[in-house]
């Protein structure tokens, strides 16, 4: 059995185990865990940042970040296939008051023009004014899609001369800057805000980070108490993700690798569900055509292969430290074949 359905699925390796189970420990809610001080001070240098807020998840390091530009009752822009818009429960409205208008792109990357044209800082009295544009590296839903860089520092350029906040849900931005190469600073730089996560391919049971200016990072340690956030010796969450640091980086480019090993194997035999040379990171989507991804994800089930569908014709299949190239590559042999059939 082969599981592709999410890098969520890593489990903690024994060195990771071992770091969590000596990590010193404190009152967090003190700010008294030395664990987590030294996991906010480090992801927020790696970022260029002043200062980080440790959280349970991402979905709550977004919520908060995306608070700390958006005022109740203002609008964020960002992909209508954004995480925040589709898969944190909407929780941006439902808590914080927050409005959003979407921007439909080809995979997730973002369309500069769009942006430019929805802008609506201060509307006045009519009309939602933007407060923030939130944008995704990697994108998700997309496939994995890494942002172009230039793209990204013309965009931070754009919303900051009209004086809107931009927020990066940076969740795989390990991803991006293991396929770049540019350095995690210069993406940090860009942004006012950003989220990134220890849980995905970074191979951590659970922790996110917000990173901000130190303001901001108070203002966030506020209201992530006011949602029951606010947590005590949860060091021994931040040590997994100290240790991801240290050991789990640099390996991403094996995930990327079986994931291009992956979606050539599909493509082998079933060419118009993917195109290998679309596969940048470890998020390889597919397309059923005209059969329906919640059979072709069961029929794979049978053959010992889990893969989500995540729409009526698409499937996702991501690679993480769990699995090897090899069974990538057979999983996609697998898929592929199905898909022809
Ligand atoms: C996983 C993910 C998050 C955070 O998810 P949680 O399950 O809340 O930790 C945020 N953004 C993106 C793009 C993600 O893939």
């Amino acid at each position: 059995m082969i599981d592709l359905r999410s890098d969520t699925l890593t489990l903690p390796t024994p060195g990771m185990r071992e770091a969590m189970l000596t990590a010193p420990l404190g009152d967090d809610v003190y700010a008294e865990d030395p664990t987590i001080n030294e996991l906010e001070r480090r992801t927020a240098a790696l970022l260029g940042h002043e200062a980080g807020l440790f959280c349970a998840t991402g979905s709550l390091a977004n919520l908060l970040g995306v608070r700390l530009l958006v005022e109740p009752g203002q609008e964020v822009l960002c992909d209508a296939a954004a995480h925040i818009a589709r898969a944190e429960m909407g929780a941006h409205a439902a808590v914080h008051g927050v409005t959003m208008r979407t921007v439909s792109s080809a995979d997730g990357l973002v369309d500069l023009a769009a942006y430019e044209a929805m802008l609506s800082p201060n509307a006045g009295p009519h009309l939602v004014s933007t407060a923030a544009v939130a944008v995704e590296n990697t994108h998700n839903f997309g496939g994995g899609t890494v942002q172009p860089y230039e793209t990204l520092a013309e965009l931070s350029e754009l919303c900051h001369s009209v004086g809107v906040g931009v927020h990066l849900d940076g969740a795989r931005l390990w991803n991006a800057h293991a396929a770049t190469g540019v350095p995690l600073a210069d993406y940090g730089r860009l942004f006012d805000t950003i989220s990134v996560c220890f849980s995905k391919g970074l191979g951590a049971p659970v922790g996110s980070m917000l990173v901000s200016s130190a303001a901001n990072i108070a203002k966030a340690r506020v209201r992530r108490k006011r949602l029951g956030g606010g947590w005590r010796q949860a060091g021994i969450l931040a040590a997994a993700g100290l240790y991801a640091l240290d050991h789990h980086v640099d390996r991403l480019a094996e995930d990327h690798l079986a994931a291009s090993l992956f979606a050539r194997a599909v493509a082998e035999q079933a060419p118009g569900a993917v195109d290998p040379e679309t596969v940048a990171t470890n998020i390889v989507v597919l397309d059923t055509g005209e059969r329906p991804a919640a059979e072709v994800a069961a029929a794979a089930l049978d053959e010992g292969v889990r893969v989500s569908a995540l729409g009526p014709r698409m499937l996702r299949a991501v690679t993480y430290l769990g699995v090897t190239a090899d069974q990538c590559a057979g999983a996609g042999t697998v898929i592929g074949r199905l898909l022809r059939s």
